[in-house]
């Protein structure tokens, strides 16, 4: 059976908060993983109006394993092709810190304005085993280091808990609409 957008958890599922383990061998259920990882992100991305699911993390199917996929065209939604990331690391983050709106599968409906660096340096292992090193800028250096931090039990909102302008609520019609962050984000169950 093929993983579902049903099979992604949310917050406040505290396995969110876990560190993955390192993938050793890559054998026949680690390959599984990496399709359903992709079926369960197109799944996503064909219930939503407003949005592209350009990656997930291992851990949001609650495997706590150190994979990710990441799409290979961000932009062109018929491009449902991904790269598999096994065990991948941030080696070096450069630039600028930037901040941009950045969602998640796992916080259905909730933006945040999340400092990261503009460029970072990544190395990864691929589903045939090599090793390879990406560098990446922009909006696919933010990804990396979205996705990263969830193999390290990191979630977005963690990174701008104690900004009150931060956090914003996507609408029905596809606009951000600012939190009120007193009253739905301080002191939300689902978020912490
Ligand atoms: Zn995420």
């Amino acid at each position: 059976m093929t993983a579902t957008q049903k099979n992604i958890i949310l917050l406040p599922n505290n396995h969110l908060r876990e560190r993955s383990k390192r993938v050793g061998l890559i054998d026949p259920q680690v390959i599984k993983l990496a399709e359903d990882m992709q079926a369960a992100t197109l799944d996503w991305e064909a219930s939503r109006s407003h949005e592209v699911g350009v990656a997930l993390a291992a851990i949001q199917l609650d495997k706590a394993q150190r994979v990710i996929v990441i799409r290979n065209s961000l932009d062109d939604k018929n491009d449902k092709s991904f790269n598999v990331l096994i065990n991948p690391v941030v080696t070096k983050c450069e630039g600028e810190i930037e901040k941009d709106f950045e969602g998640c599968l796992s916080v259905p409906d909730i933006y945040g304005k999340v400092p990261r660096y503009t460029k970072v340096r990544v190395k990864a292992i691929n589903l045939e085993g090599h090793e390879f090193r990406l560098k990446a800028e922009g909006f696919l250096a933010r990804i990396l280091q979205h996705e990263i931090d969830h193999t390290n039990g990191i979630m977005f909102v963690d990174h701008i808990k104690d900004s009150p302008k931060a956090f914003f609520e996507l609408l029905a019609s596809g606009k951000l609409e600012p939190l009120d962050y007193e009253k739905d984000v301080r002191n939300s169950s689902i978020l912490w």
